[in-house]
């Protein structure tokens, strides 16, 4: 699976197929992620196993609230990210390559994850796809130490990296940062119908899918966006539960925070075709998943603090009824 990912082009020119970008890279030039580059007129990976940050997170965190909730997730970060978001929180690594990181093969980072006790290992902070290849090996070797796998990603990668990820993959979170095109591009260096395409076959391949959309002025705080949104996500699944968080001013975006009403509005019209939307409420209220059948409530979340004992497995502890949570 090593550097699968790029084709020569002949006159000691590659291609990088990874993502929509499609870079060409002469000689010493390095992909516009920064982690991808022609040496020599091969493939080089210089930040494989390049880890920036390790924490062990609430798995609400990422956030996933339909998958094995009220547990800690072992979460790693890399270098690097295809996209250039200008509000990014996590811009000291994702925009430069100058962090400092510890070198860890696939084997070691399995190994600390399974010495954490936690019972998943999520790929995520920077952007996990422009590392492909390390995140599917690291992923397929988690499977075989029985922890899930969970991705965290701008969902910005063609069809034969993100299956090779995919298919070891357990959970996805997946930015859908805004529906109009333009912005995407222009704003973000991303790409719609490349994130579009990366839900999609999420959703087709059974891997456990949430999106979530940061409320950014100017960007999509808008309710058209938020509908385009919500309407895709139904006409996937249902089941996708979208998360609507807000912004606050960050790196190079200076707009004022997003209000907690405007988030609520939002929310109201993602409901319209969407069951599942969670609006970020800054730990004022409680979050509640409740039983579509009886009303019970099946998980209560108060921040980061998690009460799943509404749930037997995945059923309704009260009327037996299946919820949308998967809990193994
Ligand atoms: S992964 Fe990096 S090098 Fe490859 S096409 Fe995307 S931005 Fe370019
Ligand atoms: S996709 Fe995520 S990591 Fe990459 S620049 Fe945007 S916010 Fe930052």
């Amino acid at each position: 699976m090593e550097r699968r990912y790029a084709r020569a082009l002949g006159d000691g020119r590659l291609r990088c197929g990874l993502c929509h970008h499609g870079c060409v890279l002469a000689p010493g030039a390095v992909g516009v992620c920064r982690v991808r580059a022609n040496r020599g007129g091969t493939l080089e990976l210089p930040y494989r196993g390049a880890v920036s940050s390790v924490g062990i997170d609430p798995i609400e965190k990422k956030p996933l609230y339909h998958f094995l909730p009220g547990t800690s997730v072992f979460s790693v970060g890399y270098l690097g990210c295809n996209l250039k978001c200008p509000f990014c929180q996590n811009f000291s690594i994702s925009q430069s390559t100058d962090a400092r990181v510890e070198l860890m093969s696939p084997e070691s980072l399995v190994d600390a994850a399974v010495l954490s006790g936690c019972p998943s290992l999520a790929h995520t902070y920077s952007e996990p796809l422009v590392h492909a290849e390390f995140v599917a090996q690291a992923m397929a070797l988690a499977r075989e130490k029985g922890l899930k796998n969970v991705l965290v990603t701008n969902g910005c990668a063609r069809e034969e990296a993100a299956r090779d990820v995919l298919e070891r993959c357990d959970a996805v979170n997946v930015d859908l940062k805004t529906w109009d095109a333009e912005r995407y591009r222009g704003m973000l260096g991303g790409d719609l119908d490349t994130v579009k395409a990366f839900l999609a076959l999420a959703v087709g391949m059974g891997v456990h899918v949430e999106a979530t959309t940061l409320v950014v002025p100017g960007l999509s705080d808008d309710e058209a966006q938020v509908e385009g949104i919500a309407a895709f996500l139904a006409s996937l699944s249902p089941a996708i539960a979208l998360h609507l968080s807000a912004y606050r001013p960050m790196y190079r975006y200076h707009e004022p925070a997003t209000g907690l009403g405007l988030i609520g509005r939002l929310a109201a019209v993602a409901r319209r075709d969407l069951p599942w939307v969670y609006e970020w409420t800054g730990g004022l209220a409680p979050s509640v998943t409740a039983c579509r059948s009886c009303g019970a409530p099946l998980v209560v979340r108060h921040g980061y603090r998690v009460d799943a004992g509404g749930l037997s497995g995945s059923v309704c502890r009260a009327c037996g009824a299946p919820s949308p949570v998967r809990n193994g």
